[in-house]
């Protein structure tokens, strides 16, 4: 059935989501399936899904409700809930929407090809799962699954056409934090960390491809550790190892965890020039006693003390934050704790999140979510504001600097005036047209004029102008052309950052 069918795949949620997207596809087209645009023309329809916040929820079951109707014209259509969602709302989802065809956890993935097969030949609901099975179980199951899961990773090829300037890597799987707020360690099971051979050879494919930068993902990055014969490799060792690839021009990774970190890491980042003076590290709240109930084993002044080591080893390091506002108990002097962190840190860009319980999670069954609605979005907006204030201040700080950027593509702005200027007849027209878009080595995001030939070049960019979004400037030289073919460089287009879940 699967030769010359046709699939939508669509994403929700972080990065190990996408990765894992581009793995699901990788398999669909080895078995000769292709991709459409929408749902409505597709033989197979697959939802990517997260759990973490229940607003990424509400948006798949949106799509699956209008797909309900879609089915009723379109029996023979296929769809498919994957991912966090799938694992963590299980058969329940199959029984309340019976035109849902399959479930796949997250860590089942290399099973979907024949779970598409079974719903084809049978016609009947199928899943594939971990929840059903005890803890202990699961560990167990899991350590036979993770010979499939990873053959699936060393398996994966770029598809034709495909843009992998900024490719991802995984590192490891799962979380054993368990967090109160968080269903990761629940849809993603126990942590493992893939062997950094594997990690090295991939990123060595990838290069050979065209990528110039690499992210290494993991739930919780910095925990990575590797037995190889009585051998451990640390992240910071991996760090190392991957640095050692040629011509891989930048490294970053995303999300670290603050209680695992070794200051190992930070002399790696100092002394090894491509990994990229950016950090990620989710503080989640200021407050100490917000802290303890989420189960994050540090302090907010333990955590300060972090980010001055860093700023120590890499004066130039650039900080991205993740924090809850409004979790169980949070009172008005909890917040202004964290309003005052995210003062004292100077963060480059902030994820602020409502807090919303999780089904199975230990806030939900052990603690009350008693801040109102209207009090999380007026403590997320004020947060919010004070960020921009505090970003924006940081990039004037830039202005007249010349910074290195990696020109990703075509800036959204420039996007829509050449789509404008086609339905004109190709009338010129004083715009956008001409805008790229890249990113510096702090992750600074940067707009400047040039042509299509940049696109994929590494470019020295004077800076002029900051706006609340990004920082404006002009190519002053090339510091390293573009590595990838003419026909990509033309669609290629920047997208959107996406969060880690960690
Ligand atoms: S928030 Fe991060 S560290 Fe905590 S359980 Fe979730 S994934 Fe793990």
């Amino acid at each position: 059935m699967l030769k010359d069918a046709t699939y939508c795949l669509e994403t929700f949620g972080c990065q190990m989501n996408v990765l894992d997207s581009q793995l699901i596809e990788g398999q669909l087209r080895a078995l000769g399936m292709r991709p459409v645009a929408t749902a409505h023309e597709a033989d197979v329809v697959l939802y990517n899904t997260c759990s973490v916040r229940e607003h990424a929820e509400q948006k798949v079951l949106s799509r699956l409700g209008v797909l309900r109707r879609i089915k009723r014209h379109q029996p023979e259509k296929i769809i498919g809930v994957i991912g966090c969602m799938a694992e963590r709302a299980g058969k329940a989802l199959l029984a309340n929407m019976p035109h849902v065809d399959l479930l796949c956890g997250p860590g089942e993935l290399n099973q979907l090809p024949a779970l598409i097969e079974e719903v084809h030949a049978r016609h009947e609901q199928v899943a594939a799962l971990a929840g059903s099975l005890s803890r202990r179980t699961e560990v167990l199951q899991r350590a036979l699954e993770y010979d499939s899961l990873e053959a699936l990773d060393l398996a994966r090829r770029p598809a034709p056409g495909q843009n992998v300037l900024q490719s991802y890597i995984r590192v490891q799987r799962g979380c054993d934090k368990f967090c109160t707020f968080c269903v990761v360690p629940f849809t993603r099971g126990a942590e493992r960390s893939r062997p950094p051979a594997h990690i090295v050879d991939e990123a060595q494919m990838l290069v050979d491809h065209g990528a110039r930068e690499v992210t290494l993902l993991g739930q919780t990055v910095n925990s990575y550790l590797h037995q190889q014969g009585g051998n451990p490799v640390s992240f910071a060792k991996l760090l190392e190892r991957v640095h050692a690839v040629e011509a891989l021009d930048r490294i970053r990774f995303v999300t670290s965890y603050p209680a695992d970190w070794d200051e190992d890491i930070f002399r790696v980042m100092r002394d090894f020039p491509r990994i990229c003076p950016y950090l990620h590290l989710p503080a989640q709240s200021g407050s100490d006693r917000v802290l303890k109930a989420m189960r994050r084993p540090y302090s907010a002044a333990g955590y300060l003390n972090l980010i001055d080591k860093a700023r120590r080893y890499v004066p130039e390091i650039s900080l991205a934050g993740d924090f809850i506002v409004g979790f169980c108990g949070e009172t008005e002097q909890d917040f202004q704790a964290t309003l005052e962190l995210v003062r004292r840190i100077e963060y480059k860009n902030l994820f602020v999140f409502k807090y919303s319980p999780r089904p199975g999670t230990v806030a939900d069954r052990r603690l009350t979510d008693d801040v109102p609605d209207s009090v999380k979005t007026r403590r997320c907006n004020e947060l919010l504001a004070a960020q921009l204030e505090l970003g924006l201040a940081q990039k004037q700080r830039l202005i007249g600097r010349t910074v290195e950027v990696l020109v990703e593509g075509f800036s959204k702005a420039a996007r829509r005036a050449q789509q404008a200027e086609q339905e004109r007849g190709g009338e010129a027209t004083k715009d956008f047209s001409r805008q790229l878009v890249g990113r510096s080595r702090g992750d600074w995001i940067t707009v400047f004029d040039g042509d299509a030939g940049l696109i994929g070049a590494l470019v020295n960019v004077q800076l002029e102008r900051a706006t609340p979004l990004a920082l404006q400037g002009r190519v002053v030289s090339v510091a390293s052309p573009p590595r990838m073919p003419a026909a990509r460089r033309e669609s290629a287009h920047v997208s959107l950052p996406v969060l880690a879940a960690g």
